[in-house]
């Protein structure tokens, strides 16, 4: 093995405060019962700020402010005006990037390497596209003049702050919409940091609004009668009571939910490329990834080598500090999240399958999961149908394409899926037939701004991205 010398990152670049308030009408203000909660790093589980929980009142009050902003300001700015505002955002991104990527790291625990050079510029990227795109709604084939929604509910995970940040607001204020987002509890510093960004972007205030606080406060939101749209990613258990909640009311909504992805290697592939793609599929951003390749489905032919090629590298995964520049996999996100990738992995283990980590040292501080796979997974375990949201791989295995196809698309769940082969006939012939949202070929987790990503099934409904995305935000 080799040995590597710490390579940190400098947390001092980064100001975080003792405290925030929440963002609303352009200026932090405090809560109206003065509630509070602690965000933390997962990686040691030193508190890093205590932050202001919004309440009814404190929703009330977004909410009135998003729509002052939306009646007086923003649905009656030329698309043109807006676009420089979402440049001026992103460009601003852009500038303070390192900043940007050392807080989400603190934060959430991911590797900074990921933030750094796969979140952040893809956030910058959202707001550089969707820009491109205020003052050419005509032009979206969504008829000559077609109008934003209004006020827009949006409420995030922990898994991509900064990211799935970018996704609700940049589509929605392309469009005309006026915003209310709540970042996840666990995660708050990044939301938090854009807010200070829209201040400096000098963005009207009210356009968008930040509430944070846990799950009564996303729930305050997503009920509250003054919000038109509803966009929300999460779980499929949140996604449905939300469903329900909303029925029958004139709120529109879009929601993205869990996964349960394939990545199904043939045994034409070429092997030391697909076992990348399967160490990023399941092992990037800790497999806290809705469209995650979590089943492994490898064709029988060549099980052993990609088995033993697949050990040789997880063994070279470096598992620990998120600032250090050589770490592959982080912190889990919060405790609770450890509790359940533990539970489901136990019961991997009593349902049958075999289980295997490589020997690797965790630190003793914050919450951490060694990079798992389990062998002689059948389609009936859990671990092959619930979604794990953590380091962890079921592999299977298939004789015929065919049975390649039923085995992948065996789950009430249907947001991304992987194809590995040396065939592009192939390829169409397995992308024709996977219910999927989104289907890689010789590749996984790759996201562009231009294009749609979403569900099919329990994996939720609407698109976000590409065109697709501002359709979620206009009345068409
Ligand atoms: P979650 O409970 O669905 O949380 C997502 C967001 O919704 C958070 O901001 C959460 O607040 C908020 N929320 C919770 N209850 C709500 C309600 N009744 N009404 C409105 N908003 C509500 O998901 P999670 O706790 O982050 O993770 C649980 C599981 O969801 C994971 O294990 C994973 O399976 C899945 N998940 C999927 C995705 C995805 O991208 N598809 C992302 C994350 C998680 P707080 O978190 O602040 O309480
Ligand atoms: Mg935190």
């Amino acid at each position: 093995m080799f040995e590597y010398a710490p390579a940190p990152e400098s947390r001092a670049v980064v100001d975080i405060n003792p405290s925030y308030g929440l963002f609303i009408d352009g200026a932090f203000v405090d809560p109206a019962d003065g509630a509070s909660f602690k965000t933390i790093n997962p990686a040691s589980e030193e508190v890093l700020s205590e932050i202001a929980e919004a309440g009814p009142a404190d929703v009330d009050r977004a909410v009135a402010a998003a729509r002052a902003a939306y009646d007086k300001v923003w649905s009656r700015m030329p698309g043109r005006d807006r676009a420089k505002y979402l440049y001026r955002i992103a460009r601003i991104i852009q500038e303070r990037g390192r900043e940007l990527a050392v807080l989400e790291s603190l934060d959430n625990g991911k590797p900074i390497r990921e933030s750094r050079d796969v979140d952040i510029p893809l956030v910058a990227a959202h707001f550089f596209y969707y820009a491109g795109w205020a003052d050419k709604l005509a032009h979206a084939g969504f008829g000559p003049a077609p109008k934003p929604l209004g006020v827009a509910a949006q409420v995030i995970p922990w898994n991509f702050p900064l990211l799935m940040l970018a996704w609700k607001i940049a589509p929605a204020l392309a469009a005309g919409n006026t915003v209310v987002l709540k970042p996840a509890e666990t995660t708050p510093l990044t939301a938090l940091l854009f807010a200070e960004i829209c201040q400096q972007a000098d963005l009207p205030p009210g356009v968008v609004n930040i509430v944070t606080g846990a799950g009564e406060t996303g729930r305050a939101l997503v009920e509250h009668d003054g919000v038109d749209k509803i966009a929300f990613t999460g779980s499929t258990e949140v996604g449905k009571a939300i469903a329900r909640a909303v029925a029958g009311s004139r709120k529109k909504v879009t929601l993205e939910l869990g996964g349960k992805a394939a990545n199904v290697i043939f045994e034409d592939a070429p092997i030391d490329q697909a076992v990348e793609g399967i160490v990023n599929g399941i092992f990037f951003n800790q497999g806290h990834v809705c469209c995650a390749g979590s089943r492994l489905l490898v064709q029988e032919s060549v099980y052993e080598p990609v088995l033993a090629s697949l050990k040789r590298r997880m063994a070279r995964l470096r598992v620990g500090d998120p600032l250090d520049k050589n770490t592959d996999i982080g912190a889990i996100n919060s405790a609770a999240q450890l509790e359940r990738i533990r539970a489901l992995s136990d019961i991997g283990g009593e349902e049958g399958a075999e289980r295997w980590s490589p020997p690797c040292e965790l630190p003793d501080n914050g919450f951490w999961f060694a990079p798992t796979i389990f062998t002689g997974v059948t389609q009936a375990h859990r671990i092959a149908r619930e979604e794990i949201f953590g380091p962890v791989l079921s592999v299977l295995t298939f004789r015929t394409p065919a049975e390649a196809v039923e085995k992948a698309n065996n789950t009430p769940y249907g947001l991304s899926a992987g194809v590995w082969t040396d065939k592009g006939s192939r390829i169409l012939w397995m992308a024709d037939r996977l219910r999927a949202g989104v289907v890689w070929a010789n590749t996984f987790n790759k996201f562009d701004p231009s294009s749609p990503f979403g569900g099919y099934k329990e994996s939720g409904y609407g698109r976000e991205g590409g065109r697709h995305g501002l359709e979620a935000y206009l009345d068409v």
